[in-house]
């Protein structure tokens, strides 16, 4: 998510004392481009190296250091190549080891070299000895440090002792002056920055050591809230920024919409009838909508997208959607055109397996507004589509795709901004919402259509397959179908391919007699969409499958899901995949397959998916188990990454934060500004999305 800056080559870093192009550079990996910069870059952690115990008091167990002189070192071939050097106290002698060194560290340890060493020992055949410890040489009698010793986040060609002399130097020689006014940091009981960072870089002999490492201090608190704040900052300068756009007006008459709702052979469930109202509301405003529409697996967001396309359509515009894979994408084109070419409105269908002839003369279709709508991949952004009259972009499962990627889609409109509607799956926990996706507005569908029944969950070791098969077996023989899901092979898509091959080899001939059809990534569109048709049809009885099923497909007499090693999927991605199933009118199962030594995490997580069918709740589970880490990650968003606050534990400081953001905003907008430029400068293009 880091970003070079404009002008990087005009930048101050090149005016520091002492730091050059080469040593730039590698700070600008770290995002550090300027002395203010390096004074945000705040320890990961501290050291204690106030206190030396004698060699013969060292435990294994936790890091300690000793202070000596070296007796021998040298360099031995045998295995690998090692430096070994041997350390002598007045109480005994410690063995330090190398496996990769540098000339430089050769001669801190000659003999009779004096040196501090600071590792975790642990019993060798000789001894106490330590692997890799952080070794400082130093003079006879020179004091011990009195406070605790910071270690930054760095990057390769950096070594922890330059960034420390770096920030050291810094700390003493830059101001790093408070923009917050005395009497906000006073109401809101904070520290001022001058003492938070100087504290957290150089903190002092009595502090609290454990407030620092679990980060309650109130040095932490202030540099986590200025964070936030800066993050909330941003988020409502984007809101602002998107009202300040214009989008067009797609308040159309309501005929088509009334139409296809007439030929619906459904109702609109009440949570689908409310977000589709609030769709239209914001379609109806001149700037541009900015919304989520969320809602669990099978809960009908794609009809609640195609009434919101042909309000644009009505109104005289274009619109799009866009799904992360081709069958996704596919199955919403299939809907689409089922449902709108009775009202004589054709779909265009972008994606990477059109031919070159096809995709030309869709998009000449698209160019000249013969066309009104296209759904596709992410072949849509690509040239040579143009929507000229890009009225309403539709992202589905936004989550997979980045803030590049929507932007492009955005931009693909002439003029104008289109209105944004995104939808997932997933839903979004609290805090999150409140930090990186404040700026979306959020519908829900909270309601599943009627008729879905419920679908048993059950938990059976890989040893028990042929069990597995015999229902595989019994499923079919009563008219029913089933999904198999092959086990997802993280480290080689290759090995992933083979294994599903196989599977299929396995499974046709084990269940003699029925239909077994193979679907994955790797096939030719045609091919997937013959499978997966025939499988809908029902003349294939069992279906073979990568994770490509994984979402939007839709066969409701598909009755049986196997997951193979299901402890290798996550858990968002199970719930997915077992979505696939209880469409139809018959009770439904899944069978989630384990393989042995199942690790405490996996089968923590095995837990939650066995326990739980509601999507939020799993993902509140996912959240406690993992950390909301890897939400953010999956969003590549623009606001912001959060570096020093977390927003499991400081969900209080959020509040606080997005009130202050407010007020500045509204009354001190200078202040705003200086924080923000401190924090981003140079960074917002990216917080646009
Ligand atoms: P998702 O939210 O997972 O994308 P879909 O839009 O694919 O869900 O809808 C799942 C299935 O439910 C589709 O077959 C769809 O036609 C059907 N469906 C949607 N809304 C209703 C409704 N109100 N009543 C009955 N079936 C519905
Ligand atoms: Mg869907």
């Amino acid at each position: 998510m880091t970003k070079a800056r404009a002008g990087t080559a005009a930048s101050p870093v090149r005016g520091w004392p002492g730091v050059g192009t080469q040593l730039a550079g590698r700070l600008a990996k770290l995002d550090i481009h300027g002395p203010q910069d390096l004074l945000l870059h705040l320890p990961l952690r501290y050291e204690d190296e106030t206190r030396c115990v004698p060699i013969d008091a060292l435990r294994g167990g936790e890091p300690m250091q000793v202070e000596g002189e070296v007796t021998d070192c040298e360099v031995r071939l045998r295995g690998r190549r090692q430096l070994v050097a041997q350390i002598r106290d007045d109480s005994g002698a410690l063995t330090v080891r190398l496996l990769n060194f540098y000339p430089q560290q050769q001669k801190q340890l000659e003999p009779g070299k004096r040196v501090r060493v600071f590792g975790e020992a642990r019993g060798g055949m000789f001894g106490f000895e330590m692997i890799h410890p952080r070794i400082r040489s130093v003079a006879p009698g020179e004091a011990l440090p009195t406070a605790l010793t910071p270690v930054y986040p760095t990057t390769a060609g950096l070594a922890q002792t330059a960034i420390r002399r770096l920030i050291e130097r810094s700390v003493h020689a830059v101001p790093m002056e408070d923009f917050l006014p005395e009497a906000i940091r006073a109401r809101l009981g904070l520290m001022p920055l001058s003492e938070a960072v100087p504290l957290l870089h150089q903190p002092p002999p009595d502090v609290d050591g454990a407030a620092l490492e679990d980060r309650s201090h109130p040095a932490w608190q202030r540099l986590k809230f200025e964070e936030l704040l800066v993050q909330q900052l941003s988020l409502r300068k984007a809101h602002a920024a998107r009202r300040a756009r214009t989008a067009p007006v797609l308040a159309g008459d309501g005929r088509l919409v009334a139409a296809l709702l007439d030929d619906l052979p459904f109702a609109l469930t009440g949570a689908q009838a409310r977000a589709s109202a609030q769709i239209d509301a914001d379609l109806a405003q001149p700037h541009p909508m900015q919304r989520l529409l969320q809602g669990d697996v099978g809960s009908g967001k794609t009809i609640v997208a195609a009434l919101a396309m042909l309000r644009a359509v009505e109104s005289g515009w274009q619109a799009a959607l866009m799904a992360p894979t081709e069958i996704l994408a596919e199955q919403h084109y299939l809907k689409l055109d089922q449902w709108l070419a009775p009202l004589g409105i054709s779909v265009e269908w972008i994606a990477g397996s059109l031919t070159k002839k096809q995709r030309a003369a869709a998009c000449a279709r698209l160019e000249t507004g013969e066309s009104v709508l296209a759904v596709g991949t992410h072949a849509l952004i690509e040239d040579p589509v143009t929507l000229p009259r890009l009225g309403l972009a539709v992202v589905d499962e936004q989550h997979r795709f980045g803030v590049r990627q929507r932007l492009a889609l955005r931009d693909k409109g002439e003029g104008v901004s289109p209105h944004m509607l995104m939808m997932s799956a997933t839903p979004i926990p609290r805090t999150l919402a409140m930090s990186y996706y404040a700026d979306l507005d959020v519908s829900v569908l909270d309601e599943l259509p009627p008729g879905r029944t419920p679908i048993v969950t059950k938990l059976v070791s890989d040893a028990r397959r042929e069990e597995v098969m015999a229902r595989v077996r019994d499923a079919c023989r009563e008219g029913r179908q089933t999904y198999w899901v092959c086990p997802l092979v993280e480290e080689s898509e290759a090995l992933e391919l083979q294994t599903a091959i196989d599977t299929h080899a396995y499974l046709s001939e084990a269940l003699e007699g029925l239909g077994v059809g193979l679907v994955h990534g790797r096939m030719k569109a045609d091919e997937k969409r013959d499978t997966m048709a025939a499988f809908a049809a029902g003349e294939l009885d069992v279906l073979v499958a990568t994770t490509v099923i994984e979402v939007g497909v839709d066969v409701p007499n598909a009755s049986l899901m196997v997951i193979e090693h299901a402890e290798r999927f996550g858990l968002a991605q199970l719930h997915q995949l077992r979505g696939r199933v209880g469409r139809g009118k018959v009770d439904s199962v899944c069978i989630l397959m384990f393989g042995e030594a199942l690790s405490p995490t996996a089968r923590a997580r095995l837990k939650v998916i066995y326990e739980h069918t509601d999507g939020f709740e799993i993902a509140r589970e996912d959240l406690r188990i993992r950390g909301p880490g890897e939400f953010v990650g999956a969003r590549q968003s623009g606001v912001p990454l959060l570096r020093y606050a977390d927003l499991e534990t400081d969900g209080a400081l959020i509040d606080a934060a997005r009130d202050l953001a407010v007020e500045l905003l509204a009354h001190q907008r200078p202040v705003a500004e200086r924080i923000m430029t401190r924090w981003l400068a140079g960074r917002e293009g990216l917080l646009r999305a």
